[in-house]
């Protein structure tokens, strides 16, 4: 069964341009597939469209295998859930607790059982330390994890960050992205991840590159990376990686192209020890 399906999607915010064309796509269940595309394309579109936020005008979404309705939106919210880009649109409580709660109440989670899952979130993303905290006081970085502690104290199935990362300074990005890649490391929960880090993208395990409300390509990172100029023109690059073992390729020192900084440090010192 797909995470997600989707079929004829059509959305418009004014009723007479279309955002998003006539879409269909699935996302496999278990994934990390990561939805990149030039700014306007659509990408936080769909993704409020997936979680129920905007209602398309024609087209069907299926989370795993039911099709999203008016009826079943409530409960469907259980098994998807989405972090935002911007840290400080998302916080309700005046603690991190309390904001961890939130979702929880939401749900109508029994007060006794409360305390323990809070926690359990928290400590998943290191920040059981900081549970009587204010939101404010936080860093970026920080505050990105209580939302995400609060997205997986619902537990949900299917989680969508829409830009997550954008507004960390490096080593915040790297620490949510472990995280993300922490969160889907048992492949039953799916991670959909809009995203314009392509080191992040070339570790995901599905890409879909939107363009003018439609999908231009989708495949595995390599398939993808391989439209280099297809890319370019949609103002997407190669990851760092990829374009400097693509030059060393060239000069004949490696085989082929890689997609990570340590596969790349990796080969060139087993061709130093072979020499
Ligand atoms: P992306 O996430 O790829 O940058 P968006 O989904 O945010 O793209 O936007 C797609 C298109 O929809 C853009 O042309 C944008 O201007 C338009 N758009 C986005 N949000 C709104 C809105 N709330 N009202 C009207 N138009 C919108």
């Amino acid at each position: 069964m797909d995470a997600i399906e989707v079929n004829n999607l059509t959305f418009s915010y004014d009723s007479e341009t279309d955002v998003l064309k006539d879409i269909s796509l699935r996302i496999p269940k278990g994934s990390y597939t990561t939805i990149i595309g030039h700014n306007g394309s659509g990408k936080s579109t769909i993704a409020k469209v997936l979680i129920g936020l905007l209602e398309p005008q024609a087209g069907t979404v299926k989370i795993l295998g039911r099709e999203l309705n008016e009826e079943n939106l409530y409960d469907l919210r259980s098994h998807i859930g989405i972090v935002f880009q911007n840290p400080d649109n998302q916080f309700i409580g005046s603690t991190v607790a309390d904001d961890i709660a939130f979702g929880l109440e939401n749900r109508q989670v029994p007060q006794e059982d409360m305390q323990a899952i809070i926690e359990e979130s928290a400590a998943k993303v290191g920040m059981n330390d900081y549970l009587n905290a204010e939101p404010t006081n936080l860093s970026g970085g920080q505050k990105q994890r209580v939302a995400i502690a609060g997205i997986l104290a619902v537990k949900p199935d299917v989680i969508v960050f829409d830009e997550s990362t954008s507004m960390l300074d490096p080593q915040g990005k790297a620490s949510i992205n472990k995280q993300i890649r922490e969160l889907n490391k048992n492949k039953d929960r799916t991670i959909i991840s809009i995203t314009h880090d392509m080191d992040e993208v070339a570790q995901s395990e599905y890409v879909i590159v939107l363009e003018n409300g439609q999908v231009m390509m989708e495949g595995t990172p390599q398939e993808i990376f391989a439209h280099q100029d297809e890319l370019e023109k949609m103002g997407l690059a190669l990851p760092f990686a990829l374009k400097i073992s693509n030059r060393l390729k060239d000069m004949g020192v490696l085989e082929h192209g890689l997609l990570s900084l340590d596969e790349v440090v990796s080969s060139l010192c087993q061709l130093k020890s072979k020499n």
